[in-house]
């Protein structure tokens, strides 16, 4: 096992990796920039280095800065967390060139899923069946227009190198399409440093059903089942649980299947999530392959019993799994409900500032994974998530009870977040009976307290 491990995150997920490592006996070094100096991951870790200014790309996006404290504090490996450098090919190449383990899969297997349209066509020569759409990038307006004849409207532009919710383009008609494949174009170029896109039929309703995959370096690949995550704004996930109230035995079994069938097509080795859209008629198509920690891990954690970032360090070690399929068993209902420092009630803004007033909820099976204290000011050039609210109950209704009373004790004070809105979910009779698929916030507006501009 490892000694020393350096994680090159900031939040709550960097708090979360250095909770493990405590755990398992693992010195932490964090890394901060100059924005975080009063960040919890610093004081939590055993070391810490400040690795540059306060964007992301003079400090956690700085490899050279990452690599350099990495080695000059003796570590061994780096855990990227998910966000930032998690799914760069080349950081994790540069991990291995400099003899430090990349706490992930290799270097080319992020490469071959990190790009979306070409792991479709990897994934559908496995057999997997994907999303339909064009074969590959679509290069020109010519192009675009004969795939859009073949795939019909309405249809989404999707950037190759997206990620995170952003580089996805809706087009309802042929007379959007010129507009829409250029604009996309040109803002995945700005976005990513790459302008390829590709297209895919557009499903509505559509739910977004993902399995959570473990796969040890000995050729041992577990499911650890579904998360539903189709509560979504602006195609990124507001709300998760697990099981889906999608999901019946059958349709779990045949998505263990083919996420199984996917890990051992790639030789994936670590943790790794295969995201799907189940249609309304119980169908189910690959969309993508995260290949790393996912924010909503912890109700695959919940329902499982196991600890998916332990694991994830213990595969990196060399470690097999000591259980297999048939140990997995999914138990009770999980539901996260993130917290972040935005404004619903416009366009969801996002907020910083100085918390004034901190209560976190407490009793059994509830758990807040936070880099939040009384007294912490949350500076304004990071990702808007400051907070998971998870919750672990027998069933689905006694879950969903469970979160509303939490939410209801969480005390945020000094700035907008929006836990108004989870519990508005929470208490609709739709969502309550699980009948929801991604476009289901579009249809709310809960009494004014969302406004007209949610996509
Ligand atoms: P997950 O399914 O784990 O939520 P996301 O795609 O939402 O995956 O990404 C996880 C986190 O990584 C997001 O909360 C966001 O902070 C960050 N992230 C991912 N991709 C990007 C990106 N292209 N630009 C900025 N942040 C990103
Ligand atoms: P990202 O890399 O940003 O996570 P994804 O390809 O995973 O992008 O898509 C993000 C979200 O966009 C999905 O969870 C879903 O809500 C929506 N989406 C993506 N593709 C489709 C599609 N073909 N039809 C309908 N909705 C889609
Ligand atoms: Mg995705």
């Amino acid at each position: 096992m490892f000694s020393k491990i350096l994680i090159a995150n900031r939040g709550e997920i960097a708090v979360r990796i250095i909770r493990a490592c405590k755990e398992m006996g693992i010195t932490t070094v964090a890394v901060y920039s100059v924005a975080d100096n009063e960040a919890l991951h610093v004081s939590l870790a055993d070391e810490s280095v400040c690795i540059g200014g306060a964007p992301v790309g003079e400090s956690y996006l700085n490899m050279q800065a990452i690599l350099s404290a990495a080695l000059l504090t003796g570590c061994e490996a780096i855990h990227p967390g998910y966000g930032l450098l998690s799914e760069n090919a080349k950081f994790a190449g540069l991990c291995a060139e400099n003899g430090l383990v990349f706490i992930g899969p290799s270097a080319e297997v992020i490469e071959k899923m990190g790009n979306k349209d070409a792991a479709k066509r990897l994934m559908r020569s496995l057999g997997v069946p994907v999303v339909p759409g064009s074969e590959g990038i679509v290069a020109t307006l010519e192009e675009a227009q004969e795939n859009a004849k073949r795939i019909g409207y309405p249809l989404l532009i999707k950037a190759s190198a997206g990620g995170g919710g952003r580089g996805i383009r809706k087009v309802s008609g042929p007379e959007e399409l010129e507009q829409a494949f250029l604009g996309a174009s040109l803002e995945a170029q700005k976005a990513f440093g790459d302008g390829s896109v590709y297209m895919e039929k557009f499903f509505s309703p559509v739910r977004h059903v993902e399995m959570q995959l473990m796969c040890d370096a000995y050729g041992n690949v577990v499911c650890l089942g579904e998360r539903e995550c189709s509560i979504q704004r602006k195609n990124q996930k507001l709300l998760e649980e697990s099981p889906s109230p999608a999901v019946d035995d059958a349709c779990r079994d045949e998505m263990t299947r083919i996420a199984t069938l996917a890990a051992k097509g790639v030789n994936y080795v670590s943790l790794g999530t295969i995201e799907f859209l189940l249609t309304t008629e119980g169908d189910f198509y690959f969309m993508e392959m995260n290949t790393r920690l996912q924010v909503e891990h912890p109700v695959t954690e919940m329902v499982t019993g196991i600890d998916l970032v332990k694991w994830q360090i213990r595969i990196a070690a060399g470690i097999p799994l000591d259980f297999s399929q048939q140990d997995i068993q999914i138990s009770g209902h999980a539901i996260e409900c993130r917290i972040n420092a935005e404004d619903p009630a416009n366009h969801f803004m996002p907020s910083c500032g100085k918390i004034s007033l901190l209560h976190i909820p407490g009793g059994p099976w509830v758990r807040f994974d936070t880099a939040l204290y009384q007294g912490y000011t949350i500076p304004p050039f990071y990702d808007s998530m400051i907070g998971k609210l998870i919750v672990h109950a027998r069933t689905r209704e006694e879950a969903i009870r469970k979160m509303q009373a939490a939410l209801c004790e969480l005390v945020i004070g000094g700035i907008e977040q929006n836990r108004e809105l989870q519990i508005e979910i929470l208490s609709d009779p739709q969502f309550r009976r699980g009948e929801y698929a991604t476009d289901y916030l579009t249809h709310q507006s809960f009494g004014g307290l969302l406004n007209d501009g949610i996509e």
